[in-house]
């Protein structure tokens, strides 16, 4: 078995921020992922004000900046009829209100190589496939390579951080209870995402969330004149589209005339990316003397546009817990307590708003009484508040 100080599971956000940290506080860090970076990923590409405080500490968005990152400082509403809100993305004291729109391609690869450059041992294709337990704690991993070839290896650590994403092989080893990822409810979302040219070549400087019958969309400009369209959707408008997400795309959201001006009779210039049956919720963010961080402790509802920024803010939250464990030999029960504790005072409040407000936007009838309040007069003004009530607010 070789041994480590600290082994993150997961390269996104979450993983690539908390590796980078530890490793520059002195940690010998081991990264394990999955797949081989750039890799693209369902998302909606916007990284919010408060994500990108945070990555400008971390050093990155300069970078960023440099690889076409778009920036973005209004957001717009749309109901499927076409009519919408527009608004100013809400101020963040201390870092204004500018936000960024850049693909995960390019995001992701940037942030793992930073952790590379900060010391971090990276290993890309390697599967985290079950934890390491001796008296109920954790204190390893079983890795294999992602391309099945090669001998399982196992590496022992003082500590273990899932930052594995909202399907975390470890949450679900230590509680089975979570159930099967994969099995699909009548309730159940599914997720999508594809580029489009852009037309309005970033000028719009928003960020836009289309509601249709059946789930929402977010459109935002990104690096090499291309929008992102991400959007979630029920398992039944699916369904009623052939499981097809072209065919959702035309016939549930083209009919909006504002997204038809918008994105005009271009084709995606991707192939559609699909993900799911998505659950939104709050897990534990501590469990058998084990960390985790990201998706991995809890997924807030997309319709935030906060998941990567909680990722990273979360990272910076544990740094001290993490050199903490460290120091005394692992995550005991008291640290276990306070981390959780911070990590719920942080991410939980925002993550049950989010669910609610997107649930608001997810149903015909709730989104159109909301809509018709925002276009009251003086209405838009509550616009940035409700973008606002997702924000953890860390500057
Ligand atoms: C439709 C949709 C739109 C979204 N839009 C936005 C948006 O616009 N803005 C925003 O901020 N957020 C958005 N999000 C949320 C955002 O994508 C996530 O919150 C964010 O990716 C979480 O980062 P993470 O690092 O926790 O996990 P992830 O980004 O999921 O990273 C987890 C990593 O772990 C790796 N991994 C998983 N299992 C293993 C294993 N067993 N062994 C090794 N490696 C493993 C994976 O390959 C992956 O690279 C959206 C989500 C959806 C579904």
């Amino acid at each position: 078995m070789t041994r480590t100080d600290l082994v993150v599971i997961g390269g996104g956000p979450a993983g690539a921020a908390i590796a980078a940290l530890a490793a520059t506080g002195g940690a010998k860090t081991l990264l394990i992922e999955k797949d081989r970076f750039p890799r693209d990923k369902v998302c909606g590409e916007f990284l919010s004000a408060e994500g990108c405080a945070v990555l400008a500490r971390l050093g990155v968005l300069p970078a960023l900046i440099d690889k076409g990152a778009m920036p973005m400082d209004a957001c717009l509403l749309a109901d499927a009829k076409g009519r919408s809100v527009t608004a100013p993305l809400p101020d963040l004291p201390g870092a204004g209100r500018t936000a960024f729109g850049i693909s995960r391609a390019v995001l992701d690869a940037v942030l793992l190589n930073h952790a590379a450059s900060c010391g971090v041992t990276v290993c890309e294709q390697v599967v985290a496939i079950r934890p390491i337990l001796e008296n109920g704690r954790v204190m390893g991993v079983v890795t294999r390579p992602a391309n099945g070839a090669g001998a399982d290896e196992s590496v022992g650590a003082a500590l273990v951080i899932a930052a594995d994403g909202r399907r975390s092989m470890l949450q679900r080893a230590l509680h089975p209870a979570i159930g099967d990822p994969l099995i699909t409810s009548p309730r159940s979302w599914f997720g999508f995402k594809a580029h489009f040219p852009d037309r309005a070549r970033g000028l719009s400087r928003r960020i836009e969330l289309y509601v249709f019958d059946g789930g929402y969309a977010g459109l935002g400009a990104i690096e090499n004149a291309r929008v992102d369209l991400a959007l979630i959707a029920r398992v039944d408008a699916l369904n009623a589209c052939g499981n097809s997400p072209q065919r959702l795309f035309e016939e549930r959201m083209l009919n909006n005339p504002l997204l038809r001006a918008r994105l005009g009779n271009d084709p995606p210039c991707s192939a559609w990316k699909t993900i799911g049956p998505l659950r939104f919720n709050v897990r534990k963010p501590a469990s058998h003397g084990a960390m985790f961080l990201g998706d991995a402790a809890g997924t807030i509802d997309p319709f935030s546009g906060e998941g990567m920024s909680n990722a990273v803010h979360g990272a910076e939250l544990a740094l001290p817990f993490v050199l903490d464990a460290l120091a005394s030999g692992g995550l005991n029960e008291a640290a276990a307590r306070a981390w959780t504790s911070a990590w719920r005072d942080a991410f939980a409040p925002v993550t049950r708003r989010a669910r609610l407000i997107g649930r608001i936007f997810q149903h015909p009838r709730p989104a159109a009484l909301a809509m018709g309040l925002l276009r009251l007069p003086h209405g838009a003004r509550w616009l940035p508040s409700l973008v606002a009530a997702t924000r953890t607010g860390a500057a």
